[in-house]
C-alpha cells in the first residue's frame, strides 16, 4: 500500500473510520476525515482496508505499490 486519502465531498463524518484506526484517520473541526500520517505502517494496513471497506460512502481511496 502506497498511501490512503480522503475525498473530502464523499465523507459525512460518520467517524467509522477513524472507530477502526485511529492512528490513521481522525475527523477535523469540520467533521470530515483525515489522514493524520504520511505512510501506511505494513502492520496498519488490513485494519486501513477494513476501513475503506466500512465507509458508506467510499471515501477512502487506498493508493497500492505499482
Ligand atoms: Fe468519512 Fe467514510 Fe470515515 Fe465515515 S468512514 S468518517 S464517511 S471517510
Amino acid at each position: 500500500m502506497k498511501s490512503v486519502k480522503i475525498i473530502e465531498d464523499a465523507c459525512i463524518g460518520c467517524g467509522a473510520c477513524e472507530a477502526i484506526v485511529d492512528d490513521v484517520f481522525k475527523l477535523n473541526d469540520d467533521g470530515i476525515s483525515t489522514v493524520i500520517i504520511d505512510e501506511v505502517p505494513e502492520e496498519l494496513e488490513e485494519d486501513v482496508r477494513d476501513a475503506a471497506e466500512s465507509c458508506p460512502t467510499e471515501a477512502i481511496a487506498i493508493e497500492e505499490d505499482n
